[in-house]
C-alpha cells in the first residue's frame, strides 16, 4: 500500500491569500514524484499538508484512498517519514536524536543508519555544541550535518511514505552523492514525494511536477521536461 492522491486541493495559511489553487496528483505506492518549481511556489506547504501541519482549505488528500484528516495524527506519522530543511534536534546523543525514528531498533541498526547517512563518526557526540556544559562530546552541527541525522532518523524508520524536502539542498558536493545514494536506496519501493528546485537532482522521479504561484505548469518524465525546455 501507500498510494498518496492530492486531489483538488486549495490550501491558504491566510483566507486574503491562497497559496495552492487546486492541485491533482497522484503518487502510486512504490513511486517516485517530484515537486519541482522556483522558492515560493507552495512545494514546502504541499508536503506539510501531506504530513498535517496544517489541514486542507478544501479539496482533499487520501493515502489508499482514505482522506487523511479522517486518520489519526499517530497512525499518519508512522506511515509518512519526512527529512525537512531544518531539522530540529533533541538535546541528547545523535543516537538518541536517529532512535527517534524507531525506539524499539537495536543498537546495531541504530548504527547501520549513521553509517549508511554518512554520520557513523559521531553518533557519541551530543549536537547542541555547549562544550562548556558538556565538555569535548559536545559537537556543533551544520546545516548538512543535521540533515543526515534527520536522514539517519528516517533510513531507520523505514516508513512506507517518504517525503524529502530540499533533502540535500544543505550538503556539500561531495557529501550530495552519497547521501543520494542512500535516499535512493532508501526510497526504492516506497512511495516518495520529493520537493526540488532543480530538475537536475529528480531525473530518476516516475513524474516531475512543475509548481508555479500554487498551480501546476507541466508535468511529466525528466526527458518530456527537459524535450519541451
Ligand atoms: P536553483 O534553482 O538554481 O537552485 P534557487 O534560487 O531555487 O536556485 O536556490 C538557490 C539556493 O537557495 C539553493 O541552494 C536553494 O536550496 C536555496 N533556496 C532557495 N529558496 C529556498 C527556500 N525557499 N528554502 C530553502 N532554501 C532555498
Ligand atoms: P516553496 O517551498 O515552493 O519555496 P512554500 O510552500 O514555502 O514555497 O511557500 C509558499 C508561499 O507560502 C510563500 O509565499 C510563503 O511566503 C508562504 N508561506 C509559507 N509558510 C507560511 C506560513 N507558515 N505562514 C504564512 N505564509 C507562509
Amino acid at each position: 500500500g501507500g498510494t498518496v492522491a492530492f486531489d483538488n486541493v486549495v490550501f491558504a495559511y491566510d483566507p486574503e491569500r491562497v497559496i495552492l489553487k487546486g492541485i491533482s496528483f497522484e503518487v502510486p505506492a512504490g513511486k517516485t514524484v517530484a515537486i519541482v518549481g522556483p522558492s515560493g511556489a507552495g512545494k514546502s506547504t504541499l508536503s506539510r499538508l501531506l504530513f498535517r501541519f496544517y489541514e486542507v482549505t478544501s479539496g482533499r488528500i487520501t493515502v489508499d484512498g482514505q482522506d487523511i484528516s479522517k486518520v489519526t495524527q499517530a497512525s499518519l506519522r508512522s506511515a509518512i517519514g519526512m527529512v525537512p530543511q531544518d531539522t530540529v534536534l533533541f538535546n541528547d546523543t545523535i543516537l538518541y536524536n536517529i532512535r527517534y525514528g524507531r525506539p524499539e531498533a537495536s543498537d546495531e541498526e541504530v548504527r547501520e543508519a549513521a553509517q549508511m547517512a554518512q554520520i557513523g563518526h559521531f553518533v557519541e557526540m551530543l549536537p547542541m555544541g555547549f562544550k562548556a556544559m558538556v565538555g569535548e562530546r559536545g559537537l556543533k552541527l551544520s546545516g548538512g550535518e543535521k540533515q543526515r541525522v534527520a536522514i539517519a532518523r528516517t533510513i531507520l524508520k523505514a516508513p512506507p511514505i517518504l517525503i524529502l524536502d530540499e533533502a540535500t539542498s544543505a550538503l556539500d558536493t561531495n557529501t550530495e552523492r552519497e547521501i543520494q545514494a542512500a535516499l535512493d536506496r532508501v526510497s526504492r519501493g516506497r512511495t516518495t514525494l520529493v520537493i526540488a528546485h532543480r530538475l537536475s537532482t529528480v531525473i530518476n522521479a516516475d513524474e516531475i511536477i512543475v509548481l508555479e504561484k500554487g498551480e501546476i505548469r507541466e508535468r511529466g518524465t525528466h526527458g518530456d521536461l527537459i524535450l519541451q525546455g
